[in-house]
């Protein structure tokens, strides 16, 4: 009897043990979850006019890929007077800047810098009326039209959330800021001016946020395919120059250039399976001068958007036998035949599972401002990304992500479920609300905080 009341008494005592235990852990964890997002939050609104006035400033200072000059300084200086190593002028104007703290693993938090030549129609009171001189002399506007100020915004808000936060984490932080984006090309730029022979590890982990029209508070992690590999492919036809009124004595590579446009979308489209996601576009025409002349050439600017290598060959071959086909039906001796030249490429992108699951749960713990949309299909975009880390023999992985930078009142009167904004990245009106800029540097935050965890 006592024996099993004895026994009993243990067993409710390891039981209420537990129980407590239990209790503890869950209290500690759920204390430690709100902690984090708390001191985050603090940090993050702490510096959010800061932030916002960089952001501003940023954004009235659009520079085109490889010229960032300007916006690389004040990264630059900013990381540096935060206590970061500073590497400048990497593949032209890109920035590195390392943080050693202790034993833990290597993670690379990017960010792009380059503007676009559009032409800003906001009306915002900083709306950027910048314009650059490009090189065949024409001037063109300039505008954050991609985000890429946000994103330099929320890298600067990071570094310094992280260096405030440095007694919670154990590793090494890299962060970089990437010329080119644009041109998918700066990427690739920096590793070959040796990124990783000045000091700057190779990483475990490579993490980069980019702004979209979603409402603030939405964010797109998914793991897989997201964003497709991309080709430029740029193609001029030579031809005789004449008068406009006597065709017949020129040959004219106009009407080579109008056909292969049309002939790029039936010939060569008619070529991948439909079951592939695929797409050629012709984004610039250039030929001419006046109504009456015929010009000697006409050069086309393309993109191909592809996931599969395979498909990449058959557009590009496809590509070479209508220009082929085109300098046959023009009759032109072999020295007219067209010339092409392909103009950069990048892989498709493709968001590691384990890392994506694990920054998810994360931001589904840890985030209570943020929703994640699920089930979004992946795109026709393309980012240069992955390639600061794909041919490196560490074998990294990496996540690259998507945060809502729309306007909450704006996205609820032009989307019946609020969440999508209306004016898309490129878009002339595309805009970035300044409630997202201290959320973004949270969310980047407890990304990285989460990556060296374990
Ligand atoms: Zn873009
Ligand atoms: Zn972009």
């Amino acid at each position: 009897m006592n024996v099993k009341k004895g026994v009993f008494l243990t067993v409710a005592a390891i039981v209420i043990a537990n129980c407590t235990i239990a209790q503890q852990k869950k209290i500690v964890t759920k204390e430690n979850e709100s902690q984090q997002w708390v001191a985050l939050k603090q940090l993050a609104d702490e510096d959010s006019s800061r932030l916002v006035e960089l952001y501003k400033d940023l954004h009235q200072h659009p520079e085109l890929g490889f010229k960032e000059e300007r916006t690389a300084e004040i990264i630059a200086k900013e990381l540096e007077a935060l206590g970061y190593v500073v590497t400048r002028g990497i593949g032209k104007t890109g920035v590195a800047a390392v943080l050693h703290n202790g034993t833990g693993p290597v993670i690379m938090y990017r960010s792009d810098m380059d503007a676009l030549p559009v032409k800003e129609t906001s009306g915002l009171p900083y709306q950027s009326t910048a314009t650059t001189k490009k090189e065949d002399g024409t001037i063109v506007p300039l505008m954050h039209a991609c985000g890429h100020d946000a994103h330099i915004t929320w890298l600067l808000g990071v570094a310094k959330i992280m260096l405030n936060l440095k007694d919670k984490w154990k590793g090494t932080l890299v962060f970089v800021a990437q010329p080119a984006e644009e041109y998918i090309k700066g990427a690739d730029a920096m590793v070959k001016d040796n990124l990783y022979g000045r000091g700057v590890p190779l990483p475990d982990y490579l993490f980069g946020m980019h702004t979209a029209a979603y409402s603030v508070g939405y964010v797109e992690n998914s793991f897989g395919y997201r964003m497709a590999g991309s080709t430029g492919v740029e193609v001029t036809f030579h031809g005789i120059g004449g008068h406009g009124s006597m065709p017949q004595l020129a040959k004219d590579p106009v009407i080579m250039a109008a056909n292969a446009i049309l002939d790029y979308q039936s010939v060569v489209m008619r070529s991948v399976s439909p079951l592939n996601p695929h797409v050629i576009t012709v984004g610039s025409v250039d030929a001419g001068t006046v109504g009456n002349v015929i010009p000697d050439k006409a050069t086309l600017k393309i993109t191909t958007r592809w996931y599969e290598a395979k498909d990449r060959e058959t557009m590009i071959n496809g590509i070479n036998r209508v220009d082929s086909g085109i300098a046959l039906m023009n009759n032109l001796p072999q020295e007219l035949y067209p010339t092409s030249k392909i103009t950069g490429s990048v892989f498709p992108v493709k968001n590691d599972t384990v890392m994506v699951n694990k920054l998810n749960a994360a931001f589904d713990a840890k985030l209570p401002l943020v929703k994640r949309l699920i089930d979004r299909p992946a795109t026709m975009g393309a980012e240069d990304f992955p390639l600061l880390i794909i041919n490196s023999k560490k074998n990294p992985v990496y996540d690259f992500m998507f945060v809502g930078v729309g306007n909450k009142e704006v996205c609820a009167k032009y989307s019946k479920d609020g969440v999508f904004y209306p004016y898309n990245n490129h878009n002339p009106n595309f805009a970035v609300d300044f409630s997202a800029i201290p959320l973004g540097a949270i969310i980047g935050s407890t990304a990285l905080l989460e990556l060296f965890s374990k």
